[in-house]
């Protein structure tokens, strides 16, 4: 973690802790998933639903390893809360374009932590009558674990740290990094960049 890393703001290098997964994992894991969603929904159509704006790389990424015919809708949400952690209570800043009525559905996630929001979702998402629903989530928390939701595919379970890149910010920035990493004391406790 030096102030040169490729792929990185050199401003923004000095404020990683650790990479916990890198570009490489991530890539290949995502292939890996790709290809069990392909078998899944084989003959089928699918209708990916990015829940803004931290799934924005894992849909990107996702979309185009795929096989399978898909579409792709976006929905953004916010959970009230601090700038690490929810509430449960949510709002659609932007709901979907179209109706998903029976239409085969995968959510596109960033990372699971409580749950909460994703649990909100998915009956939001489930009162509109798809034809099936299931969840991918790059990333997931030991917390989300105990949560009664079924997320069908995982990409990785990762230690309950605050976490940043490929899709995650804080403050908005850091999402552009190409790996997943934890903040230095220091960053975290500068607070968010502007
Ligand atoms: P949950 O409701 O499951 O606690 O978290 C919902 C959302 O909070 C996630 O989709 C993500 O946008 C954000 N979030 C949760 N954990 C982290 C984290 O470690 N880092 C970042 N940057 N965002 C997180
Ligand atoms: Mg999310
Ligand atoms: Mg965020």
């Amino acid at each position: 973690t030096g102030t040169t890393m490729p792929g990185v703001a050199p401003a923004l290098a000095g404020d990683i802790g650790e990479v916990l997964v890198s570009a490489d994992e991530i890539a290949r894991r995502i292939g890996t998933l790709a290809a069990r969603v392909d078998a899944d929904y084989a003959g089928r159509e699918l209708l990916l639903v990015g829940v803004l704006k931290g799934a924005v790389m894992v849909m990107a990424d996702l979309s185009r390893a795929l096989r399978t015919p898909v579409t792709m809708e976006f929905m953004a949400v916010s959970s009230y809360g601090s700038a690490t952690s929810s509430s449960g209570v949510v709002r659609i800043l932007k709901d979907l374009d179209r109706s998903i009525e029976g239409r085969d559905v995968l959510v596109v996630e960033d990372i699971i932590d409580s749950g909460l929001t994703l649990s909100w979702l998915l009956k939001n998402l489930r009162s509109r009558q798809p034809a099936s629903l299931e969840v991918l989530a790059l990333f997931r928390k030991p917390e989300a674990i105990t949560v009664d939701i079924d997320v069908r595919y995982v990409g990785f379970d990762i230690p309950s740290a605050f976490v940043v890149g490929f899709g995650l910010d804080y403050g908005e920035h850091y999402r552009t990094l190409p790996f997943v990493g934890t903040l230095t004391p220091e960053a975290i406790a500068r607070g968010p960049r502007v």
